[in-house]
C-alpha cells in the first residue's frame, strides 16, 4: 500500500475480471493522476447473490489480469478473509494503515445507485472518495432521495480535491462505454462460445484451463 497520491481501488466479484473493469479503471487513474488501480476481489459479497466461483479462482484470474502491468495491483485481503466482504471493513482496515492519504474507490453506476443499501454506507463516505463511472444502460442521475441527500455538497468536478482531502467527495467520470458484463461472459462460455477480446487473454486461458463457467445457465 506504499505510494503517494490517492490510493485508487476498484472492488468487485471479478467473476471473471474483464475489460469493462480494466479500461474504465485506467481512464479514471489517468484523469486523477493516481499511480495504480488496485483491484479488490470480494470474498462473499453481502449485497448481491454470492458468486458460485470460489474466491481463490476469482483472485487468481485477477492476478493474471494485472500481471505485467505496473499501473495495476491486487489487494487480496477480502478474498482471503473469512466471512462476508463489506467494503466498509476493507476501508477501515486501509484507513488504519494509510493515515491521511486519500482513498478513492471506483464504483460503476449500477452499483453506485444502490450505494445506500451497502453496509454502513454513510461511514464509507468518511473513509473514501468515490469515483462514479457511467456504465452502459444505467444512469448516475437516478438516485433515490436518501442517497442524493447524503451526497449533497460532496460532488466535485476537480480531481485536485481528491488529492487534498483524505475522503468525502464524489466525482462522476464519463469513461469509454464498454457494454461488457461478467454475467454475459459466463453465459457465453457455458454456451461453448469464446469470450475472446472481452477480457485479457491470460484470464481467458485460465477459464478454459480450469473449466470454469461450463455449467452456468
Ligand atoms: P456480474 O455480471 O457478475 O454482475 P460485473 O460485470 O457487473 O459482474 P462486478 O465484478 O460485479 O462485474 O463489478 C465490479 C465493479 O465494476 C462494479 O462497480 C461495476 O459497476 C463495475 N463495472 C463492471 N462492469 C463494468 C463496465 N462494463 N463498465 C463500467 N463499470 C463496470
Amino acid at each position: 500500500m506504499e505510494g503517494t497520491g490517492p490510493l485508487l481501488l476498484l472492488g468487485g466479484t471479478f467473476d471473471p475480471v474483464h475489460f469493462g473493469h480494466l479500461r474504465p479503471g485506467e481512464e479514471v487513474r489517468q484523469r486523477v493522476g493516481a499511480e495504480r488501480v488496485v483491484l479488490v476481489p470480494s470474498g462473499e459479497p453481502p449485497h448481491r447473490t454470492a458468486p458460485k466461483t470460489p474466491a481463490a479462482h476469482r483472485l487468481a484470474m485477477t492476478r493474471k489480469a494485472v500481471s505485467g502491468h505496473p499501473t495495476l495491483g491486487v489487494l487480496d485481503w477480502e478474498a482471503e478473509a473469512s466471512g462476508p466482504s463489506y467494503t466498509v471493513r476493507t476501508l477501515e482496515w486501509l484507513r488504519e494503515r494509510l493515515g491521511e492519504r486519500p482513498i478513492l474507490i471506483i464504483i460503476g453506476s449500477d452499483a453506485f445507485t444502490q450505494l445506500n443499501h451497502w453496509h454502513q454506507w454513510e461511514r464509507m463516505l468518511e473513509l473514501t472518495h468515490i469515483a462514479a463511472v457511467r456504465r452502459p444502460g444505467t444512469s448516475l442521475e437516478a438516485l433515490d432521495p436518501e442517497l442524493s441527500g447524503a451526497l449533497e455538497g460532496r460532488w466535485t468536478k476537480d480531481p485536485a480535491v481528491l488529492h487534498e482531502r483524505p475522503a468525502g467527495s464524489v466525482m462522476a467520470f464519463d469513461v469509454t462505454r464498454l457494454d461488457i458484463s461478467a454475467t454475459a461472459i459466463r453465459t457465453m462460455v457455458a454456451a461453448g462460445e469464446s469470450p475472446r477480446f472481452l477480457l485479457p487473454q491470460q484470464v481467458e486461458e485460465y477459464i478454459s484451463a480450469h473449466g470454469l463457467y461450463r455449467q452456468e445457465p
